[in-house]
């Protein structure tokens, strides 16, 4: 079978990945296609939803045209550098145009050992495969740049983890995979020209309008990066996400969200909330998000400095001021997309940033529920902790639909994600992920049928805790 792949980044990039192959596994079983997906993606649902589907997204039997690579890259990870990552358990089979003339990535999660792979197996389990579908999915349905899933399969091939896992693979589509850690990777050895050759390809794929640029086109994609990043972390804060670990190698310079590890959605608003077992120091705590944001992207900026100015004064000003916009576009997105969960209109109101910070204030200090909160505002007319507020809120008369239209309902609860994750992992029993899918696919809209997944975990539950997919 073909995808009509066309791969620019094997084309544009030789020295930028290895060739290789998916390892063959012995009994490939889809568990899901994501049919909209392969349809928006010109590939055949019918065909693909079948063995011959679970062939291909397992690895056992890439497409005809697909040119098989793992991609290099490096990294900050926790602050630390590794010069060296790259593409240790996935592999690109290439990249097809949709139907809206998108270049897409098409990658193997999963798909065993690389030249990248340092003391990793390769693999990866049936769970945290399925944890990256949904997250996926909950997040494109909240309409947040996301990469996503294309297919779920389980290999028949048992992994250790800290107990016998079911082997599985994830495909994912990304608009692409280069990360700042693709450029932290060449800029580490001090190899400007791929430096500029990846930011020309990434100024053509993602940036398109940068290319002819009259000014600095080097700034103004670093420009670009930042207001990419800036307006998704907005859209993570307003939701309640939390990445778990944002690693400089899990930032793309597309302004799409990857590598769904460690990450959960809040519950009770706390802004220091962390998930991740191995975030010891809250390094990627809620609330520290937009700033780690900033970080990452001030790595980047590093990495641009030779492409920006030959004074390398002059580079680093310009490199400052570009970051430092960062904070302006976060702050602008994050408030607006505020003033809309709580219903305001325009113009904003002198008042509207002290409504929206007090509001969150009481939500902090009642143990709210972060997503219920925005919901309970349109649908009770008393709310105990929140008495003293209402009138300053009912006072900017707010446009109650338009919340209810923008505010979910439901979001991926870690219980509710756990529940399938278990009943895949331990039954092969799908139909709660199945279900949780459909669940997440509309989140804007009541049903009277699904009032558990609008509800918190248990207190059993918590104080829950994630743990890498690797
Ligand atoms: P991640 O935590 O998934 O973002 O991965 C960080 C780095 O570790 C990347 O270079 C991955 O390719 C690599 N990695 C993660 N899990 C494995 C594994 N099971 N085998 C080989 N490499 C892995
Ligand atoms: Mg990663």
């Amino acid at each position: 079978m073909k995808f009509q792949f066309d791969n620019s980044y094997a084309r544009s990039l030789p020295g930028f990945y290895t060739r290789g192959q998916a390892d063959s596994v012995p009994a490939p079983q889809l568990i899901r296609l994501n049919r909209p997906l392969a349809a928006e993606l010109n590939l055949d649902p019918d065909a693909l939803d079948s063995p011959l589907g679970a062939q291909i997204f397992s690895g056992n039997q890439p497409p005809d045209d697909a040119d098989v690579l793992a991609q290099a890259y490096a990294g900050h990870q926790f602050g630390h550098f590794v010069p060296q990552l790259g593409d240790g358990r996935a592999v690109l089979y290439g990249e097809v145009i949709d139907r809206l003339g998108q270049r897409r990535d098409i990658q193997l999660k999963g798909s065993g050992r690389t030249p990248f792979s340092r003391g990793g197996d390769g693999k990866a389990a049936v769970g945290p495969v399925l944890r990256e579908y949904i997250i996926g999915e909950a997040m494109h349905a909240l309409g947040i740049p996301t990469t996503r899933a294309l297919a779920a399969v389980t290999t028949g091939q048992p992994i250790f983890r800290n107990a016998m896992l079911p082997g599985a693979v994830l495909t994912r589509v990304a608009a692409s995979h280069i990360r700042v850690g693709t450029f932290q990777f060449f800029a580490a050895r001090q190899d400007t020209t791929k430096v500029r050759q990846l930011a020309d390809y990434a100024i053509d794929r993602h940036y398109p309008g940068l290319a002819a640029s009259p000014h600095n086109k080097y700034l103004d994609f670093l420009t670009s990066v930042c207001a990419s990043q800036a307006t998704l972390i907005a859209r993570w804060m307003h939701v309640g996400f939390i990445h778990g670990v944002m690693n400089t190698d899990n930032m793309t310079i597309s302004g799409e969200t990857i590598d769904y590890g460690p990450c959960a959605f809040m519950e009770a608003y706390r802004p220091t909330t962390v998930f991740s077992s191995i975030d010891h120091n809250g390094r990627y705590a809620y609330e520290e998000q937009p700033a780690i944001a900033r970080w990452n992207l001030a790595r980047f900026a590093e990495c641009l400095l030779p492409l920006l100015h030959d004074d390398d004064k002059t580079a680093v000003q310009l490199a400052v001021h570009a970051v430092n916009h960062f904070t302006d576009t976060y702050f602008a997105t994050w408030f607006s997309g505020m003033r809309a969960k709580l219903g305001l209109s325009d113009p904003p109101a002198q008042d509207d940033l002290n409504l929206v910070n007090s509001f969150l204030a009481l939500l902090e200090q009642n143990h709210a529920d972060y997503t219920n909160a925005f919901r309970d505002l349109t649908r009770q007319e008393e709310i105990p902790y929140l008495a003293d507020w209402l009138p300053h809120w009912r006072a900017r008369r707010p446009n109650r639909a338009a919340m209810d239209a923008i505010n979910p309902l439901y979001i991926a609860r870690n219980h509710k994600v756990e529940e399938a994750l278990a009943a895949a992992s331990d039954n092969q029993n799908y139909a709660p992920f199945e279900q949780l899918l459909t669940v997440l696919a509309d989140p804007f809209t009541e049903r009277p049928s699904l009032e558990a997944y609008a509800q918190p975990a248990p207190p059993s539950n918590t104080p829950y805790k994630t743990f890498c997919g690797t």
